[in-house]
């Protein structure tokens, strides 16, 4: 089965990165305010926020003011993924752990969503040392959306 994977970076009140796998028919998503990384020696805080629908991976344009999570968003990366420690990432999530490949335009390989503060839901995404790696890879020297090739600041408002 093929599984989408998005992330979409958002300038809202905050800058983050909204990273989401599908998972049971939805979007299972964490907000990384640092974004994603290569860079096998950096781990990103990932914060669980609430499942968004399958239909939101496309979503690119300006929530606005006064709606929740008002500012742009463009797709910074999309692709497929797949679940490689067992074949049920959603028991892999409950469980606090998921190992999993992603085959983006950006991001490639093996990454691991750990979850450390269960109280919270704050989580730790990192990318492993494998042929994908590069040290000090930075997501925002790569700052063009994958659907339209433009920046946040290059959207209309
Ligand atoms: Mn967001």
């Amino acid at each position: 089965m093929t599984r989408r994977f998005v992330v979409q970076r958002h300038r809202a009140r905050r800058l983050h990165y909204d990273f989401r796998l599908e998972v049971a028919g939805a979007l299972a998503s964490w907000a990384v305010p640092k974004g994603p990384t290569l860079d096998p020696k950096v781990r990103r805080a990932a914060f669980h926020v609430e499942d968004h629908q399958l239909g939101h991976a496309d979503f690119e344009g300006v929530l606005p003011a006064g709606q929740y999570g008002a500012g742009d968003v463009i797709v910074w990366d999309n692709g497929t993924w797949e679940p490689r420690d067992r074949d049920d990432p959603a028991a892999s999530l409950a469980a606090g752990e998921l190992h999993f490949d992603v085959y983006g335009e950006k991001l490639r390989g093996r990454f691991v969503l750990i979850r450390t503060r269960p109280a919270t839901d704050e989580w730790l995404l990192l990318h492993k040392r494998d042929e994908y790696a590069v040290d000090g890879w930075d997501p925002e020297e790569h700052p063009r959306s994958v659907l339209s090739g433009r920046t946040n600041e290059e959207l209309p408002h």
